[in-house]
């Protein structure tokens, strides 16, 4: 094609379209591309419904609920520890006084994340956004106008919201999904936390923490089974261990609100009864308002849509990433999606791939992170595996902050020495996993066990318990 005809190709889409590209969802997802093509000067707008950017991610999933759990965990570090509580009474704190932190933090994000809008020219259009077809769409503002916009290129970030079945009274005062528990107006003294998965999970730690009696419904037979086992059994141990009533392999048969209760009855004929309960079983991509027909695309059961490695839909200018395409359904990876997605819209074949292993930060309290394969997957295809083991009471950096609960645990190929899994349960276990995953994704050789032995690590810190642990595994050698 000769450099004139290009010229007047985009000089034509340029008059054709209103923008290069429209982003609509402004989470990790479309923040993560949108930044991405302004750098590479498109012209670029991001769609919002809420009136604050940031996304689901920054009002009602991630930031809120770390900082809530933050709160929790300083609370229970002062009041376990004797210095602070020599002449002192134990602390209490409700809900809504660690909620008031939650809300300052969320204020600083949005502050933070309009300006990165702002200095790369994002354009910030508030309103619901739904195709019309292929490269227009509806957008329905505050106040009620409709505006219609066009791009060249489209790209869905729209996020997901809690799962809600019919038959239970979400409009009921004492009856709350993982969005509305933000909006718990009264401080409760028992909560039903019904799905343990990573968010019943987190939210148990912060209840519990709180000194609200938990009952946590696990659908499942064993908690968050894709970790390691032994990592899933300390989980299970120390929230029993903390008060926690976990029921597995349960199903609900029907919630009954009341004034002053919530009763849930299960399937197998057990019933409990708390303060409120808190449902946190399944998750819906949003697409139901979209009108995907409209742009010749469907969603599938769970509402999610279907990409390709290029994070391109079944429609060539379409793209989709974060939650509405399904797993891993994490903020780190959605912004990373986002990134990638930008890239192959302007390369149109791009080479450049999200990282196989996505490691898992699970903030409970105990914390959790894990990188890499489990025992049981190793196990399972016959690979033959070594373990290295430290523990957190055995570091003098644990010992200090007095946070002596946890441990790390190597698994590396005992022929190679190649790191194969990195699993941490504890204190900062999301930050200490970083040091091993750097490892671990080393080429050429790079990633081998040795090097934690090889290194000097400071002291006392933490991190030192990758060499303890690398020492362990290797005496196991023979
Ligand atoms: C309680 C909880 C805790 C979590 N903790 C973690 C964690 O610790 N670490 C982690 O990595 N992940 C965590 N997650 C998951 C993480 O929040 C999501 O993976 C992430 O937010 C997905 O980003 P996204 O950009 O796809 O969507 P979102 O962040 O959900 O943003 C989507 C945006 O699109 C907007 N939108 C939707 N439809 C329209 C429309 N039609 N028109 C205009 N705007 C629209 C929504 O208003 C929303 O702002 C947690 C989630 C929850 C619920």
């Amino acid at each position: 094609m000769s450099k004139k005809k290009v010229e007047n190709d985009a000089q034509q889409k340029a008059v054709q379209y209103d923008f290069d590209a429209i982003i609509i969802g402004s989470g990790p997802g479309g923040e993560g591309t949108s930044m991405e093509l302004a750098k590479k000067q498109k012209r670029v707008a991001i769609i919002e419904r809420y009136k604050d950017v940031g996304g689901g991610c920054t009002h009602w999933g991630t930031i809120p609920s770390k900082a809530l759990r933050q709160s929790v965990s300083r609370l229970i570090e002062y009041n376990s520890n004797p210095l602070f509580r020599r002449h002192e009474k134990a602390k209490h704190l409700t809900f809504s006084d660690i909620l008031k932190h939650a809300e300052a933090v969320i204020r600083k994000q949005v502050q933070l994340r309009s300006g990165f809008y702002d200095r790369n020219r994002v354009e910030h259009i508030v309103g619901e956004a739904s195709f019309i077809d292929e490269h227009t769409l509806k957008v329905v503002k505050p106040d009620g106008s409709v505006e219609q916009i066009t791009a060249e290129q489209i790209v869905i970030a729209t996020g997901s919201h809690p799962y809600r079945p019919d038959d239970i009274d979400f409009s009921h005062p004492r009856v709350y999904d993982s969005d509305t528990i933000l909006s718990l107006a009264h401080d409760p003294r028992s909560i039903i936390i019904y799905g343990a998965g990573v968010i019943g999970s987190e939210y148990a730690s912060i209840f519990r923490g709180l000194g609200v009696k938990v009952d946590l419904i696990n659908t499942r037979d064993r908690l968050l089974s894709f970790l390691d086992d032994e990592i899933s059994d300390s989980l299970s141990y120390h929230l029993w261990n903390n008060g926690v009533v976990i029921r597995h392999g349960e199903q609900i048969e029907r919630v009954e609100a009341n004034d002053d209760s919530v009763i849930v009855h299960l399937e197998s004929g057990k019933k409990m009864k708390a303060d409120c309960l808190l449902w946190a079983n399944g998750r819906t991509g949003n697409t139901a308002d979209l009108n995907l027909a409209n742009a010749n695309l469907e969603a599938d059961g769970r509402g999610q849509l279907k990409v390709n490695d290029q994070y391109q839909t079944s429609i060539e200018n379409i793209y989709a990433v974060g939650d509405v395409i399904g797993y891993p359904s994490l903020a780190s990876a959605a912004y990373d999606q986002g990134r990638l997605a930008a890239s192959a819209m302007i390369d149109h074949r791009s080479t450049a791939k999200l990282i196989s292993d996505i490691p898992t930060g699970i903030y409970t309290i105990p914390e959790i992170s894990s990188v890499g394969r489990t025992e049981q997957e190793l196990t399972e295809a016959k690979v033959p595996y070594e373990v290295g083991r430290a523990q957190f009471k055995h570091l003098a950096r644990a010992q200090i902050a007095n946070s002596l609960v946890g441990s790390l645990k190597i698994l590396f190929h005992r022929d190679t020495k190649e790191i194969l899994g990195i699993h941490c349960f504890g204190e900062n276990a999301a930050e200490i996993i970083h040091i091993g995953q750097a490892i671990m994704q080393q080429k050429n050789g790079g990633n081998n066990i040795e090097y934690f032995v090889e290194t000097t690590f400071n002291y006392p810190t933490m991190a030192e318990a990758f060499r303890v642990a690398a020492l362990n595994g290797l005496n196991r050698l023979f």
